[in-house]
C-alpha cells in the first residue's frame, strides 16, 4: 500500500493506466489532493467544509491501483469514497460511478451522517471534491463574474466601476469573490477569520492586500470606489464581527453577499467573540457548545446583512445556506434577500447558458491558451467569452492542471466537443482533454435553497431531476457520473449529478463528448420549461431534446 500523502498528478502524454479514460480520472483524483488546489491536503479535504476526494488514504490508493489495472470495458464503482467493485460492461460506459454521502431521507441529518462517517461508512463529498473534477478558484471564477455581471446589469448600468461589495470567506470557492469583482471592475472588502486562507490567496493573486484593522480597510475600500479603480483587500477577522461595526459606522456597501462555509457548522463556520485558535481548540473539546455559538453569530451575521438590505444595498445568498441557518436560529426575516441562482442565474440558464470546464492532461499551459485561440476565433460573437479569456490569462492562476472553465451557450457548447476532439486527434494540444461542468444547474441540482429555489411550479424538493440527469449522462457515455448528497448548502439539503468526458482523440470519445454536452445541458433547459419557466419554454425547442409534453408557464 502506497502510504503518501503528498502527491500531485502525473503530466505529460505517457500511460500508467490500459487507456485514456483511466488515466485521466486518475489524475483529475490526483489533482484534487495536490497541495496546491486541496484546501487540506493531509486529510483529503477539497474545500466546501470538510468536502473530500476519498474515504480516506487507503481508499485513495485502493482506488489509484484499480484505476491503473481497470479494462476499457470495465467499470469501477465507488460508494462514497471507497471502491467497492469492478463490472464487464462495455467501452461506451462509463469507467467510474459513483455515489457520496447519499442516506435514506429519513435519516439524513448532520448528526446521523456524522455518525455514520466517524464509524467510516461514508464521506462528505460536496459537489466536485469526490466526483474528482474540482479544479480550485480557477474552476469558478468566471462564473462568480457572471452573478456580479448580472448584478451590475440589473442596478448599475452593466459594471461595478464604483461600487463596493462586502462579503466574507477565502476558502477554496470564495477565493474567486474577488476576482470575480474585479472582473467587474468593482471594489471587494472580503472578511477572512483565517490568516492562513488569506496568505494563499494573495500568493494566489487572488486578492490585491491584507488588511488587520477596520478602518484602514474602509478606507483603502472607499478611497478606490471613488476613484472608480477595481480593487480587493481582505480583511482578517470574523464576519460576524465586521459587518456589524460596518453598519455602526454608517457606510453601505453597493453589494453584501457572503462564502463562509456555514452550510456546516461545526466544520465550516467559525463563531465570533473568541480568537481564532481557541475556536479551533473549542470545535475539538466542546461541540456542542461550538455549534451553539456559530448559530448565534450566523444570526448576527444575517441580522447585519439584513440591515443592508433595508439601507438599500443589493444582498444575495451565495449559495452556502446561511439564510436557512439564521432562520434555524431564530432570524424572522433570513429570508427576505434572495439565493444567486433565481435571483441573477436563472434567465442565463434558462435561455440555455452553462459553464463548462475543460483540463489540459499534458499539465502544459500552453495546450489551455491554444484552446483559448481557437475559441475567441470560433465565436468572435461572444463578447462576455473574450472579455473573460482575457481577463484569466492576466489574472487567474493556474491551480495543478491547467484549466479553463467558460460559460457558453447551448450551440456552442454542442460545438465544443467537436472542437476539442479535432484539437486532441490532430496534436494541437499535447495530451488528451478532460471536460467536466460544476453545479447552479437546476436540472443536475435540486437545492430548494439554491438551485432549484423559487421553481414557478412549486418543484423546488422534487430530487428526480438530478438522478435522470445522472442516468442520462451513464446512457450518453460520461466517462465519470456521479451523484452526491449535501453539496453546497449540507446534509439534507441537496442532491447533486455530476459527470466528466475524457477526450482522447478516438472516434467512441469523440462520440461520447457530443452526446453528453448536447444531452447535459439540454437537460438543465427542458427541467426549467417543465418548472414553467417561461423563457426556457421559449428556449427548450432549440435544444436538440424533444418534449412530449408541452410545457406551460407557470406563475407565482
Ligand atoms: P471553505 O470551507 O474552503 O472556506 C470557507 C472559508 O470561510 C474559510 O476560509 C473560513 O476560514 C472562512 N470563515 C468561516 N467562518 C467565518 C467567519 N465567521 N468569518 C470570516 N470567515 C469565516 O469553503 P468554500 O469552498 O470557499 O465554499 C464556501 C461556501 O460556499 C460553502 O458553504 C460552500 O458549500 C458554498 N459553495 C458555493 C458555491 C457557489 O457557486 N456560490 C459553490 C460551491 C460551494
Amino acid at each position: 500500500m502506497d502510504d503518501r500523502r503528498v502527491v500531485r498528478a502525473p503530466r505529460g502524454a505517457d500511460l500508467s493506466c490500459r487507456g485514456w479514460e483511466q488515466e485521466a480520472l486518475l489524475r483529475m483524483m490526483m489533482n484534487c489532493v495536490d497541495p496546491e488546489v486541496a484546501e487540506y491536503p493531509d486529510e483529503l479535504v477539497v474545500y466546501g467544509g470538510t468536502g473530500k476526494a476519498a474515504r480516506n488514504w487507503e481508499a485513495f490508493w485502493a482506488t489509484a491501483s484499480h484505476l491503473r489495472m481497470l479494462g476499457e470495458a470495465e467499470t469501477l464503482v465507488i460508494q462514497s469514497g471507497k471502491p467497492v467493485a469492478i463490472f464487464e460492461t462495455t467501452p461506451r460506459s462509463p469507467r467510474v460511478v459513483m455515489s457520496t454521502a447519499m442516506l435514506v431521507p429519513r435519516w439524513a441529518t448532520w448528526p446521523v451522517f456524522r455518525e455514520l462517517e466517524s464509524n467510516n461508512l461514508t464521506c462528505f463529498g460536496q459537489a466536485t471534491a469526490s466526483s474528482w473534477a474540482y479544479i480550485g478558484a480557477q474552476g469558478i471564477v468566471q462564473a462568480t463574474g457572471e452573478t456580479f455581471s448580472e448584478i451590475a446589469g440589473r442596478y448599475f448600468d452593466g459594471s461595478l466601476r464604483g461600487r463596493l461589495v462586502l462579503t466574507a470567506g477565502l476558502g477554496g470557492m470564495g477565493a474567486a469573490q474577488p476576482l470575480g469583482v474585479a472582473l467587474n471592475g468593482g471594489v471587494a472588502l472580503v472578511v477572512e477569520v483565517d490568516e492562513g486562507r488569506i496568505r494563499r490567496r494573495l500568493r494566489a493573486n487572488c486578492c490585491d492586500i491584507m488588511v488587520r484593522e477596520l478602518d484602514e480597510a474602509l478606507s483603502l475600500a472607499l478611497e478606490a470606489k471613488a476613484r472608480g479603480v477595481p480593487r480587493s483587500i481582505a480583511l482578517l477577522g470574523n464576519a460576524a464581527d465586521v459587518l456589524p461595526q460596518v453598519l455602526e459606522k454608517g457606510v453601505v456597501p453597493d453589494v453584501v453577499t457572503d462564502q463562509t462555509s456555514a452550510h456546516d457548522i461545526l466544520y465550516g463556520y467559525v463563531p465570533a467573540g473568541l480568537p481564532y485558535p481557541e475556536a479551533l481548540s473549542l470545535r475539538r473539546s466542546e461541540p456542542e457548545r461550538y455549534k451553539e455559538l456559530a448559530l448565534t453569530s450566523i444570526a448576527r451575521h444575517v441580522g447585519a446583512m439584513l440591515s443592508f438590505l433595508d439601507r438599500g444595498s443589493v444582498v444575495f445568498d451565495y449559495g452556502n445556506a446561511i439564510r436557512l441557518q439564521a432562520s434555524r436560529a431564530g432570524v424572522a426575516r433570513a429570508f427576505d434577500f434572495p439565493g444567486f441562482v433565481p435571483g441573477y442565474l436563472r434567465r442565463l440558464h434558462a435561455e440555455g447558458h452553462g459553464q463548462v470546464r475543460w483540463i489540459a492532461l499534458s499539465g502544459d499551459p500552453g495546450d489551455i491558451y491554444a484552446i483559448d485561440d481557437v475559441l475567441c476565433r470560433r465565436f468572435p460573437e461572444n463578447g462576455n467569452l473574450q472579455r473573460w479569456i482575457e481577463f484569466a490569462q492576466s489574472r487567474v492562476a493556474f491551480q495543478g492542471l491547467p484549466a479553463r472553465a467558460c460559460w457558453l451557450d447551448y450551440d456552442q457548447r454542442c460545438e465544443l466537443g467537436g472542437i476539442l476532439h479535432v484539437m486532441v486527434a490532430s496534436g494541437q494540444v499535447k495530451a488528451p482533454l478532460v471536460i467536466t461542468r460544476d453545479l447552479s444547474h437546476a436540472g443536475a441540482e435540486a437545492s430548494p435553497y439554491r438551485e432549484s429555489e423559487d421553481m414557478p411550479d412549486g418543484s423546488d424538493t422534487i430530487a428526480d431531476w438530478p438522478i435522470l440527469n445522472a442516468l442520462l449522462n451513464v446512457s450518453a457515455g460520461a466517462s465519470l457520473v456521479s451523484v452526491n448528497h449535501g453539496t453546497g448548502v449540507g446534509i439534507g439539503n441537496a442532491i447533486h449529478a455530476g459527470y466528466s468526458v475524457v477526450i482522447d482523440g478516438s472516434p467512441v470519445s469523440r462520440e461520447k463528448i457530443e452526446t453528453v454536452l448536447a444531452a447535459d445541458s439540454a437537460f438543465n433547459v427542458v427541467r426549467l420549461a417543465d418548472a414553467g419557466v417561461e423563457r426556457a419554454i421559449e428556449q427548450v425547442h432549440r435544444t436538440r431534446a424533444r418534449v412530449p409534453m408541452k410545457p406551460e408557464t407557470v406563475r407565482r
